[in-house]
């Protein structure tokens, strides 16, 4: 059988782990496919979408900044890729269509659970309203209690707050982002995420005061989306509290396994999915 051509855009994508993650599945799952990264500029996406079938590319996974971009090229698209205007995997069929899915949200529902935890019955504080927020929240909603938004920008965590109650049954809120506010939010909150980029690894900014993980219910989880470094300052001190915590690298992993299963039809056996987080780890 011949290889299985499939690749991941961005600008820029020299960083990007899926070519390493999908071709570690690809060897453990013993299938003939190959994954390559392809820069593309975003003036170039709808380009790079109609060379799919010349170049032979059976189907994408999408970085940053290109995820609304390729949500407007798709010919048909998931409910969540959809509602949040965020493709991060797309798949040619056989009738030569271009299907895009979100597949980051549904990656950190399997993520948290397969930490052991849940969104069910949670009140979830989430802090950051950018692009990953709300494919990741409309998922949080189909059964988390209440979910609150605090944002920099306060009118972003107010639009995302709208956004759920628009297309969900889900109660929210929306807040700013200082020191007290944060305080309060997290003291009604039984579940902590960061879907910000604060703590990341060639980032300058941090948290500049994280005393608000002081007001978290007991044992809430605390979750951080980056995964470089595996610890950022913010679940160190959320540890130190005691509270479980958990970081980007299975989300980023569970992405992946789904991305793959929508290229192949197959999902990464629990195997594949070991070889390819310590693959990740070590990257
Ligand atoms: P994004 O669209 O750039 O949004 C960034 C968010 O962080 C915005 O809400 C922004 O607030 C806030 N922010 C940025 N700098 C800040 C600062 N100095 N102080 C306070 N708030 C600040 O990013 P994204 O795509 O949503 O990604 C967010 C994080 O999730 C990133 O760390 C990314 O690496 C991570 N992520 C991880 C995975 C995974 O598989 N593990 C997948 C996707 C994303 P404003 O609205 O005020 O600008």
């Amino acid at each position: 059988m011949s290889t299985m051509r499939y690749a991941v855009i961005g600008d820029p994508i020299s960083h990007s782990l899926s070519p390493v993650m999908q071709n570690t599945f690809f060897a453990c799952m013993d299938l003939p496919g190959e994954m390559i990264p392809i820069h593309v500029k975003k003036k170039e996406v709808p380009a790079f979408f109609s060379s799919l079938e010349a170049e032979g590319i059976r189907g994408f996974n999408v970085t940053m900044p290109h995820k609304e971009a390729a949500m407007l090229c798709c010919d048909a698209l998931d409910d969540v890729a959809r509602l949040t205007r965020s493709v991060n995997c797309v798949v040619r069929t056989e009738e030569k269509h271009a299907v895009g899915y979100n597949t980051d949200a549904e990656g950190l529902r399997l993520a948290v659970e397969r930490e052991g935890f849940s969104y069910e019955g949670q009140d979830i504080l989430v802090l950051g309203a950018g692009a990953v927020t709300r494919p990741i929240a409309y998922t949080m909603a189909q059964t988390a209690r209440s979910i609150t938004f605090a944002n920099r920008t306060q009118s972003s965590a107010e639009e995302a707050a709208a956004f759920l109650k628009e297309h969900t049954e889900c109660v929210t809120f929306s807040c700013g982002f200082s020191a007290e506010v944060l305080s309060a939010a997290a003291s009604e909150s039984t579940m902590l995420i960061n879907a910000t980029p604060l703590g990341m690894q060639g980032v300058d900014a941090q948290f500049e005061d994280l005393s608000f993980l002081d007001a978290l219910t007991e044992n809430a989880p605390v979750i951080d989306l980056i995964y470089r470094p595996a610890r950022t300052s913010f679940l160190a001190y959320a540890e130190e509290k005691k509270h479980p915590v958990m970081n980007g690298l299975t989300m980023l992993l569970m992405q992946g396994a789904l991305s793959f299963q929508h290229f192949t039809g197959v999902m990464p056996d629990e195997g594949a999915l070991a070889a390819a987080y310590e693959v990740l780890k070590n990257a």
